[in-house]
This record gives C-alpha cells, structure tokens and sequence, in this order.
C-alpha cells in the first residue's frame, strides 16, 4: 500500500482530494474525469512502449495496444466527423508543435490570438517555442466590445502573409466564426490551425459550430470541456494525414502514453453518450446564468456576457484587482485565476480581470438554478463577508460531492470522506 511505502505522497494525494471536495473549481481548463477515466490511467498499459502507429510499431508485444489506439481513433472520428485523427500527443502545447511541425518551416510568419487577449502561449508568445522559431503576429479582440474584429484579423494577414493563422482561445467567452477564418486564410494563402482546447466538449455535443468543414489542422486538449484524461489529439483533413502522423512520431514524440490513450478511448465513448450532451447544455447554460446573476450584483462581464464555458469578470469599476480577487476568493473555498482584460491597464501579474468557467462545478452536479446563489458567493468574499460567503460554499460541497459513487477511487485512497472547508 501506497500509505505504507511512501507516507509522503499519499499524504499529498490525501490532502489534495480534500482540496478538490471543499473547493469550488471555477477555473474553466479544469474538470474532474469518471472515475473509469481515471482508473484506466493507472492500468498496466502505461507499462508498455509503442513507438510508431498501429501495424506499423517499432516493438512487439503490441497486439493490445494496437486496438486501443484504433478503437480511441475511431471513436474520436465519430465524435468529431473528422477524415483523420492523431491521439498521441501528449498535451495541447505538443500537437500545436506537431501542426508547426507538418506545414511550416522555420522563420515562417505566423499569425495567432494575442495572449493578453485571450490567446494562448502557443500561438506565438515571443518566450514560446511558437515565437522563437517562427515570426510571430498578433491579432487582438476590439477593446470596447470584447469580439473578435475579423476586419483587423485579414488586414493584418494581408499585410504580414502569414503561412499559418491560428483561430482557438484560452479566455474568450463568444462563439468563433471558424468560416470567416477560413475565407481569410484562404484569401492570403495561409493554412488554418483551429486550436480548439477549450471547447472541444461543446463542439462535440453541437453547442459549438464545429471548424471540422474549415479548418486544415484542429487540435484539442482532452482533458477540459471534453473530460478525459490529459492529453491532446490532432484532428485534420485526409490529405494532411501522412504529414501529421510523421510530425507528431518521429517528430516532436517519441512512445505514445497507451495508458493514456486507452483513458481518451473511454472518455470518447462517453462524450458520445446522451448524458454527455446534456452536461456540456447544462455548462453553457450555468456558465450564462453565473454571468447574468453577477451583472445583476453590479459586475460587468466581458462583451457583456457568455455563449460557451466561460466568461471573464471586468474588475475596473471595482476596487479590488484580478490578484487581490483571486487570492480573496481561494480564502473561500473559490478557485478562480485572474486574467488580463482586452486592453488592461494593470500588468499580467496583477490584471483587472477574473476568468471563470463552469465545466468542473457541472461534473459534481451544479445546475442553473443553484447560479444566482453561488453568484451571491463570490460577492460576499469580495466584499469582506467571509462568513455568508462560507455558508453558502459549505452548502454546495455537501450538496454536490465529488466523485460520491466511487468505491474504487476510496478504495485506492484517492478520495475521502469530506472534511468541513
Ligand atoms: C489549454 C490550452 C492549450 C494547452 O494545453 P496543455 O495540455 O496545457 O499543453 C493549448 N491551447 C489552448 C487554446 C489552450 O487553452
């Protein structure tokens, strides 16, 4: 046993899982897999080397693990409509590498979503591999609205040509219009990269348009909205396939994670179950109530509001920053990350936004009606009445524990009895 033989771990699992039951989770990249996710992660098949693609492997032994990865294959394409999938990547950050990797050459002008305004370090952050070895640009949300402005995103790429234009966010609350980007990469000769690490979950279940008929490469996580273990998976049209399998092993990869990838086979066959579809409704529609019920105590939301998973707070007519906010909520019980507005006036480090999502509060069990509540929450820590604030936490921690019908997690340790915040 674990406890036994290494006491100090099983302690930081222990109180980890006490962490994750007392909390509430409102950062929107973090959600909480089915227990069968999480055990398939811990099988004997993270034992085994697999180097190369199913048939094609560089070692033997490899019958098993060739049929995981076929079934984890061929249940993404159906989630997905997809011609072609790669399920090896290791993380979101690796299949963007892998995308790079097929279609570009060093020193080649890209084109991607300023991090301050929502994009992600991988689509060209100038301390990324992605601004390193290619010719990073920037295209910016309109500071007054919040949206994306297509008309600046194609002016830019006249100008600048990129080869690759990369669509897909880490902090935009609204729906991308991955035709537009299409037109726009195609009316400049680019390639079309939809990172869509966020929003996978929704586009699978159809809250989402899908960038499957636009885009050229589409990468996602597989463990945010999609609820699967961490990982990623590159989606992309046939013609690109060879290229992409080849970037991605011997490329950027060496031996494929198979327990992983048995984890992302399990959490596809449930995202293409019914419920699956009306857990990413209820996120979107709590991640609209939880939006609406802070307008209405005063808070004003990014382009006013929500269309996916998440939404981020404008702290500037309020007096606390994003860090202030951040580490006032965690005090709670409420974990948020602090966030850059479009255009913020204060620094990363400090920011005058938080970011909020709701794909882990509707894993446990939240629904919309419990939003204006929880709204009342997060204001009451904010304006210093700690002890209303914990009530209300403490309610829904109970209410809605993590994980309540796992035997074989409690059994493994890994999940407790709740303890009071
Ligand atoms: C989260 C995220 C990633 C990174 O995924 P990792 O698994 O952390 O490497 C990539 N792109 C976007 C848009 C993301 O939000």
């Amino acid at each position: 046993m674990l406890k036994d033989t290494d006491p100090q771990i099983h302690n930081l699992i222990t109180r980890e899982s006490y962490r994750q039951q007392n909390e509430i989770m409102l950062i929107p990249s973090e959600n909480t897999p089915s227990p069968e996710v999480i055990s398939v992660l811990s099988s004997v098949f993270t034992n085994k080397y697999a180097e190369g693609y199913p048939g094609k492997r560089y070692y033997g032994g490899c019958q098993f693990v060739d049929e995981v990865e076929n079934l984890a294959i061929l249940r993404a394409k159906k989630l997905f409509g997809a011609d072609h999938v790669n399920v090896q990547p290791h993380s979101g950050v690796q299949a963007n590498e892998a995308v790079f990797l097929a279609c570009l050459q060093p020193g080649d002008p890209i084109l991607g979503m300023g991090l301050y305004h929502g994009g992600h370090l991988s689509h060209g952050l100038k301390v990324n591999l992605s601004g390193i070895y290619f010719k990073p640009y920037a295209y910016q949300v309109d500071i007054n609205t919040g949206l994306i402005d297509y008309n600046q995103v194609e002016e830019i790429a006249l100008k600048v040509k990129p080869k690759l234009i990369i669509c897909g966010a880490s902090a935009y609350s609204r729906i991308i219009d991955f035709k537009a980007f299409a037109s726009i990469a195609q009316k400049v000769g680019a390639k079309l990269l939809a990172d869509v690490a966020h929003i996978s979950g929704l586009i699978a279940t159809g809250f989402h348009p899908s960038p499957v008929p636009y885009a050229d490469f589409i990468t996602t996580t597989t463990h945010k909205t999609l609820r699967g273990p961490r990982g990623a998976i590159i989606l992309c049209k046939e013609e690109y396939a060879k290229a992409i399998d080849k970037a991605v092993f011997p490329g950027v990869q060496g031996g494929p994670h198979m327990h992983t990838i048995a984890a992302k086979a399990v959490a596809f066959e449930e995202a293409l179950q019914p419920e699956f579809k009306s857990y990413c409704q209820n996120v979107v529609v709590n991640s609209s109530h939880l939006a609406q019920a802070l307008i209405g105590l005063g808070y004003s939301i990014v382009s006013g509001g929500t269309d996916n998973h998440l939404f981020i707070v404008d702290l500037r007519n309020q007096t606390l920053t994003g860090k202030d906010s951040e580490d006032i909520l965690a005090k709670v019980g409420i974990i948020v990350n602090k966030n850059t507005l479009p255009g913020d006036p204060r620094s990363p480090q400090i920011t005058s936004g938080i970011r909020m999502g709701t794909p882990a509060i509707t894993s446990r069990g939240f629904v919309p009606g419990d939003m204006p509540q929880l709204a009342e929450a997060i204001h009451f820590a904010l304006i210093g009445e700690t002890f209303k604030s914990q009530e209300i936490i403490e309610y829904f921690i109970r209410k809605y524990p993590l994980y309540p019908h796992s035997k074989t997690l409690r059994e493994f340790g890994y999940f407790h009895e709740m303890s009071p915040v």
